[in-house]
């Protein structure tokens, strides 16, 4: 097991990864920017380092510095958390080469799903579904047509460097296909300098749902089930429950079980999450994220699994603790994700927190970095908390979702608290019939 741990994050996350360090008895170190001099996961790490201003290229996105903390601490293994550096490769051979363990893949798998065609193209390899479309990159208007013809009108092109919901664009007919594919390209070389982009079918009414797997790095590969993250804006979840209100015990079952096989063939190590759009009883695979998620505590909540646990077990050559047949699911667990924005305008509102209190009571869990009088930086994302809510059933999960968040008080700035309000009480949300589009609807009739 390891001694000391550097965890490479700021906020929540890098609150979490450091609870799951303490109870392992393993010795934490944080880095932070000067603007996080006072955060939270600084004032509980054992040993703190300042890397840097506040920016987070400068910082947070600042390998050498890392690195540098890394050895004048003596830190033997690195958790990215997610963002940042959890995804970069050029980072996770680094840390390698300086024999330092970054928790997560190796830099090769990391690579691959990190480029949209090549994860596309191993998912067909290892039996998993993708959507329909071009077999790789498409670069000849004439091709693109051809394709488009073939799988049927809508589709979308995106970018192969893509990420964050950006460079992707619908064509809903061979009118459109030519501009959206000019406008593709090129907006994917301005955001990621690779202009290379492909062709799928786009689906109408799917839902997002995500299968959480994990491999020991030694051929064996394990499902915790799915998450459902339909509840989206501008392609940031929002709302996220296990299980997802729209599958069976048998569609579980069969989709967990697809992609467990495909992680044990890729020899994968570590967390991972499989993403899929789901369409009339189809799954159909979009990315896979080399990392944890924001989302992970509602399958933790099912499972009563620790998942960064496992991760920092896999890492230090532990293996998982669980087999395929210890894993059960009890009951149902919701995420809100609570950003110091407008709950409207989703327009940023840093500031400081003139008073924080979190609910409490039986199956209600807050994953935060934040508390009253903490100064909100401008520079970071606008996450501060995670309300995970726990319920025997569906419908128990959600009364204790209302009661909680009408327990939850942040003053001083703006959060999307209300909008969690006014969801909880909506019919279409109650039922679970809800697909990616919803929310971006419901959101435009309020207006
Ligand atoms: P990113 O890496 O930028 O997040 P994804 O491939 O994960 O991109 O897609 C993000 C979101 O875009 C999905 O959750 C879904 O809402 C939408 N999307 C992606 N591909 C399709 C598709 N083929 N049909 C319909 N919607 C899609």
């Amino acid at each position: 097991m390891f001694q000391k741990i550097l965890i490479a994050n700021r906020g929540e996350i890098a609150l979490r990864v450091l609870r799951a360090c303490k109870e392992l008895g393993i010795q934490t170190v944080v880095v932070h920017s000067t603007a996080d001099a006072d955060a939270m996961h600084v004032r509980l790490a054992d040993e703190s380092v300042c890397i840097g201003p506040p920016p987070s290229r400068d910082s947070y996105l600042n390998i050498h510095q890392i690195v540098a903390a890394c050895e004048i601490t003596g830190a033997d293994a690195v958790h990215p958390g997610y963002g940042f550096l959890s995804e970069n490769a050029k980072f996770a051979d680094i840390l390698a080469a300086h024999n330092i363990t970054f928790i997560g893949p190796t830099g090769d798998h990391i690579r691959i799903m990190g480029d949209k065609i090549e994860a596309k193209r191993t998912a067909k390899r290892l039996g998993i579904p993708v959507v329909p479309g071009s077999d790789g990159a498409v670069t000849e208007d004439k091709e693109a047509k051809r394709i488009a013809a073939a799988i049927g009108y809508p589709v979308i092109i995106k970018a192969s460097a893509g990420g964050g919901g950006r460079g992707m664009k619908v064509a809903r007919s061979e009118a459109d296909l030519e501009v959206a594919l000019q406008t593709a390209r090129s907006e994917a070389g301005a955001a990621f300098g690779d202009d290379a982009v492909y062709i799928e079918k786009y689906l109408q009414k799917p839902r997002h749902i995500e299968v959480q797997v994990f491999g020991d790095g030694a051929g064996r590969g394990v499902h915790f089930g799915e998450r459902d993250c339909s509840l989206q804006r501008r392609h940031q979840k929002v709302w996220e429950e296990a299980p997802s209100p729209a599958l069976n015990a048998e569609e579980r079952a069969h989709i967990g079980g697809v992609c467990a096989r495909a992680i044990a063939d890729l020899g994968y190590s570590g967390a991972g999450t499989i993403e899929f759009l789901y369409e009339d009883g189809e799954f159909y695979f979009i990315e896979m994220n080399t990392r944890l998620q924001v989302e992970h505590p509602v399958t933790e909540a099912i499972t009563g699994i620790d998942l960064v646990h496992e991760q920092i077990r896999v890492a230090s050559g532990g293996g998982l603790s669980v087999r395929q047949e210890d894993i059960r699911f009890h009951g149902h667990a919701i995420e809100c994700r609570i950003n110091a924005e407008d709950p409207r305008t989703f327009t940023p509102s840093p500031g400081t927190i003139t008073h924080f209190h979190t609910p409490g009571g039986l199956g209600i869990r807050v994953d935060s970095g934040v508390y009253s009088g903490y100064k909100i930086p401008p520079y970071y994302d606008s996450l501060i908390g995670k309300l995970i809510v726990h319920g025997r059933n569906r419908v128990e999960c959600m009364m204790r979702l209302r009661r909680a968040l009408d327990e939850f008080v942040v003053d001083g700035i703006k959060t999307t608290l209300p909008l969690f309000r006014d969801l909880v009480g909506n019919a279409g949300i109650a039922n679970g019939d809800y697909d990616i589009h919803w929310l971006e609807k419901y959101l435009a009739e309020g207006e």
